[in-house]
């Protein structure tokens, strides 16, 4: 394997460079002491039935302990990892660091996760689409001839959202070795094939950051805690322009006590196991509908597939109550469906709907709605 040196302060911001980040209270103090008067918080704890929570206090602003617990859970070290609010923040951060407004610009490899492109017209950054290949696999060559002194970062979505495939190990390392700015590899879905991740590459490439999240496999989407792991060059930079409280007293001490827990650790396990048993379900029962033509091999929570006349589909389903993800509208993407795995209950009734809607369509009557 060819290591890369990439010089990662050539890449970022010149004010980001030279930067001097707020010191907070809590900060400066780390110790221990038994009287805090340095921080002007209220004293008293109000909260009527949160015993032991201290949220009238600010919250440890690097995350220690909550980072050492889930550190071991990923086989790194706590000093490879940032927590944010969301994987968003994290993208939020990228773009902080490294985009001058006007200036630089992205590669991203469409069709993939909308929030890139959203965060790049935010910063005011031109995004260079590359588009994936018809088996959703980048074209390196195309991605590498796009980029220019100016781009900063191209993001890699692995497994792709919207169409759940693994992205070829090769391609990433090939991008990896050969631009010279930072490669994001986003695996908010890789807990669902965990062998696939590029976590074993952060101390190989020191332009790789990669971003999970615990918002699917880890069922705690409403938490808002995702995370970017990373070599140590990079990560100074993602504390130095962080908020300084970024993640909240009750998240820290909700993710905190969950995942020193076994039985937690053992449940989540278990539930997604499930989920896979539950896509295998699924993929199989879609697959007996005439109207449904591809459906897409799934390394995630969720199936991508092809159908007569999706729009139609998507409407007659939300009319039942029930609400996929209608993808027809972006590129490569023409009648393209997204569903998630839900529970047994819940994949039951979406199928005994489009028995339904096929019968509907079958007989040539219309649909009921
Ligand atoms: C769901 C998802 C995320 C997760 O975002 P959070 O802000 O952590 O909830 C990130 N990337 C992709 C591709 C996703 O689909």
């Amino acid at each position: 394997m060819k290591q890369t040196l990439v010089d990662i302060e050539r890449l970022v911001r010149p004010n980001i460079l030279k930067l001097k980040p707020y010191s907070s209270a809590r900060s400066e103090f780390t110790g221990k002491a038994s009287i805090f008067l340095d921080a002007n918080e209220n004293p008293y704890s109000l909260l009527t039935d949160q015993e032991g929570l201290n949220i009238n206090r600010y919250p440890d602003p690097m995350q220690w302990q909550l980072k050492e617990v889930i550190a071991k859970l990923k086989g790194i070290q706590a000093e490879n990892l940032f927590l944010g609010n969301g994987s968003d923040e994290v993208i939020d951060l990228l773009f902080k660091i490294f985009c001058r407004d006007g200036q630089d610009n992205i590669i991203t490899l469409p069709p993939t996760y909308g929030m890139y492109n959203v965060a790049a017209d935010i910063a005011n950054i031109e995004n260079r689409k590359v588009n994936l290949d018809l088996n959703y696999q980048p074209q390196v060559d195309k991605i590498l001839a796009a980029t220019d002194e100016n781009t900063k970062l191209i993001f890699i979505c692995n497994p792709n959202n919207p169409t759940g495939n693994l992205i070829q190990a090769e391609a990433i390392r090939q991008i990896l070795e050969n631009f010279e700015g930072i490669v994001v590899v986003d695996e908010a879905y890789i807990d669902f094939e965990l062998e696939q991740s590029s976590i074993s590459l952060i101390n190989d490439y020191s332009n790789l950051v990669i971003m999970q999240t615990f918002s699917k496999a880890w069922a705690w989407a409403g938490m808002r805690l995702g995370m970017a792991i990373t070599n140590p060059t990079i990560m100074s930079y993602f504390n130095k322009v962080k908020a300084p409280y970024n993640l909240n007293v009750l998240t820290q001490d909700l993710a905190l006590r969950n995942l020193k827990s076994e039985e937690f650790i053992k449940n989540t396990q278990e539930k997604v196991a499930e989920i896979l048993r539950q896509r295998a379900y699924l993929k199989k029962e879609l697959s007996r509908f005439n109207f449904i033509q591809r459906i897409y091999p799934s390394a995630a929570n969720f199936l991508f597939l092809q159908a007569e006349n999706a729009a139609k589909i998507y409407n007659y389903l939300r009319n039942q109550g029930i609400i996929i993800r209608n993808r027809s509208n972006l590129v490569l993407c023409e009648n393209g469906l997204r569903i998630t795995v839900g529970t047994a209950q819940e994949n039951r009734e979406l199928i005994r709907a489009l028995t339904n809607y096929s019968q509907g369509t079958e007989s040539g009557f219309p649909s009921p709605h």
